[in-house]
């Protein structure tokens, strides 16, 4: 069982800006560059905007296994999936860590879907994300974000973490990709696509 140890977790940016493009035409900058060498912009857009990084998780003393529950940060809105304070989350949430190129190849506890640890670990984004899809709203459409799924966690004590554990933020869409295809579908229904 998850020991009462509340981890708050860092996200990244809630802001998504436009992609640029790399130096080899048609080739995506996220398959180019390495982490360290993209632009602010570049390194900003790279998060989807899931917001799973904001929800609280627990970590098992004995093991270190991590459990996600649907208790998110007290400053996520939970119909954006946007920080009510992105400029200064570090000294509203002292434990919301920026993620940098460094530690986002070091932080265990990073959602499978988290767009900084896919192209950290060299693979591709998904579909849904708002750099190949070319629309912020898929993210939700596709049911990777938190959107309308979580509780704040100003309404429930750490010691009642145990009763809002789920699953979902720590699965691998890999694994899933019969749910994948139900999102995608129901996104280009949405955008006429
Ligand atoms: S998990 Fe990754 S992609 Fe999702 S909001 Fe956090 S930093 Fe962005
Ligand atoms: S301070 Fe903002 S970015 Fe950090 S966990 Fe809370 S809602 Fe997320």
């Amino acid at each position: 069982m998850p020991q009462d140890r509340s981890v708050k977790t860092p996200r990244a940016g809630s802001r998504r800006k436009s992609a640029t493009a790399g130096d080899v035409p048609g080739t995506p900058f996220w398959k180019e560059l390495a982490l360290a060498d993209m632009s602010q912009a570049q390194w900003e857009s790279l998060c989807d905007g899931c917001a799973r990084c904001c929800l609280n998780k627990l970590e098992d003393w004995d093991t270190g296994q991590i459990h996600w529950t649907e208790v998110a940060c007290h400053l996520l809105d939970d119909s954006t999936c946007h920080c009510a304070d992105y400029p200064n989350r570090s000294v509203r949430v002292p434990d919301c860590v920026p993620l940098t190129p460094k530690n986002v190849t070091e932080l265990t506890w990073l959602p499978p879907t988290c767009g900084y640890k896919l192209v950290a670990d060299g693979r591709d984004l998904y579909w849904w994300h708002p750099l190949v899809s070319g629309d912020p709203d898929t993210v939700h459409y596709a049911g990777i974000s938190v959107r309308g799924r979580t509780i704040s966690e100003n309404d429930v004590t750490v010691e009642a973490y145990e009763d809002h554990l789920v699953d979902w933020p720590g699965e691998d869409p890999a694994d899933l990709i019969e749910l994948a295809e139900r999102g995608k579908a129901t996104a280009l229904k949405k955008t006429g696509g």
